[in-house]
């Protein structure tokens, strides 16, 4: 069933492309990009499933036998945000439904639509009724957030979403010990160091990884750090390539970005261009609002000679906003990479074979890229350490999240 609505997934791909733009404001490509990732976790988990082995277990005691049965860990209550609306559900389905559980999702306030579609394509692949239930909310959404945290039905949380939201709903969870995965905000630290061979893929990476989804994604680049040397090379070239973007509404043809969320968002990058501004760090491209094409539109901003008294420095932007700082040595990057109190993706650009180890094994985040900005696969393990939270999604550790390990002792034998 899960394949089928793979399939079914990937033969309406363009009406969910659709959906997605229009509620959620990317360019109609990128859209179409996240459908395919969004199947391919149904896909990915329709092969797992069978692979749920348990074990079978010498033991201690003469005359015992162990084996452990591994049991779905039953009805799961997920809470997704509106930045994926097709991808961060499926991605916590897929896994939930493969290893026997049933689930109730909240989609999220914004951007409901897309997971009212996959839900009506799930009744399509012939899941049963009371399999997937999918739970809208908007103003009342703490009240729903409430229910699906402490009723003693649910027996797992799985949410993604904003660190302080988390809390709440972790303390909320604690009330009935609920099993809980948590994936929460980043503030990605890309790291460019001048033994780079290639400085333009380094700029290609960090462009891909900062503006990707107008800079809407939660291992976003939100700190560059490019070593002295280069730096100027690197903030030119920078520059050159954002100004070839072409904001504008997701369905016009040509569009490389869209808008932000909503007006709260703007605000905040609003917040954090000034403030980066008033203690010295120089525009060199955007950093106002696109007024002229509507209220949540932003130009692509690239920020030069940031410091690390600056905002964005400490805080996720959650828009498309790169702040450029330049560093020394690979030891001082690496104690400011490692500052954030969330620890989320982190990224580098590096041709020495050494310090590609090196540094992948200091930074303090759960996943980590090399010479490319794009991490996200089905097949690597997704989630952060720190105040980024636990669990892993996708990847064959993606349905452990969902699985309950029972032990089972035969004596007497
Ligand atoms: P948010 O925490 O405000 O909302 C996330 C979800 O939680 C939404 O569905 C929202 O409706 C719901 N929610 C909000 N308050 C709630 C409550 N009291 N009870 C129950 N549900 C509640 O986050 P956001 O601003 O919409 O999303 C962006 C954040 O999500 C960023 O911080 C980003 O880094 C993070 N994010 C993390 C990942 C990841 O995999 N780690 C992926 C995408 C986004």
């Amino acid at each position: 069933m899960l394949r089928r609505w793979y399939q079914l997934m990937v033969d309406n791909a363009d009406d969910l492309a659709t959906l997605v733009t229009w509620e959620n404001g990317k360019p109609l490509a990128d859209a179409k990009g996240e459908v395919m990732y969004a199947a391919s976790f149904f896909e990915w988990f329709s092969e797992e499933a069978p692979r749920i082995y348990g074990d079978t277990i010498p033991s201690s005691v003469p005359g015992n036998r162990i084996i452990t049965l591994r049991e779905p860990v039953g009805v799961c209550g997920l809470i997704t945000p509106w930045n994926f609306p097709a991808a961060m559900i499926t991605r916590k389905i897929g896994p939930a439904l493969a290893a026997g559980c049933t689930v109730v999702a909240k989609s999220p306030g914004e951007t409901p639509f897309t997971a009212n579609a996959l839900a009506e394509l799930a009744h399509r692949a012939g899941i049963p009724k009371g399999v997937v239930n999918i739970v809208t909310a908007d103003k009342n959404v703490a009240e729903v957030g409430e229910i699906l945290t402490t009723h003693p039905d649910i027996r797992k949380v799985s949410f993604t979403g904003s660190t302080n939201v988390g809390k709440l709903l972790m303390k909320q969870a604690s009330s009935t010990v609920k099993k809980v995965s948590w994936e929460l905000g980043g503030n990605a630290p890309f790291i460019v160091f001048d033994d780079t061979k290639d400085i333009d893929a380094a700029v290609a990476g960090a462009i891909a990884s900062k503006f990707r989804s107008s800079g809407q994604t939660c291992v976003c680049a939100n700190r560059i750090y490019v070593q002295k040397n280069i730096y100027d090379e690197f903030v030119a070239k920078f520059t050159e390539k954002v100004k070839g973007f072409k904001l504008g509404p997701g369905f016009e043809d040509g569009i490389t970005h869209g808008p932000v969320i909503h007006s709260r968002a703007i605000d905040k990058v609003e917040q954090h261009v000034r403030d980066a501004e008033s203690k010295g760090a120089r525009v060199t491209v955007g950093g106002k609002r696109a007024t002229e094409l509507g209220d949540n539109f932003y130009h692509p901003t690239v920020l030069a000679y940031m410091t690390k008294d600056m905002q964005l420095a400490s805080e996720e932007t959650f828009g498309p906003v790169a702040g450029l700082f330049p560093f020394e040595t690979e030891e001082e990057v690496i104690k400011l990479a490692n500052k954030a109190e969330v620890g989320l993706a982190g990224y580098f650009f590096s041709s020495d074979v050494k310090r590609c180890f090196r540094v992948a094994e200091a930074l303090e985040v759960g996943m980590v890229g090399i010479n490319t900005g794009l991490i996200s696969d089905v097949a690597s393990p997704f989630g952060g350490v720190k105040q980024s939270g636990f669990g892993r999604e996708g990847s064959k550790y993606g349905i452990e999240e969902f699985i309950v390990t029972k032990s089972v002792t035969f004596g007497g034998i």
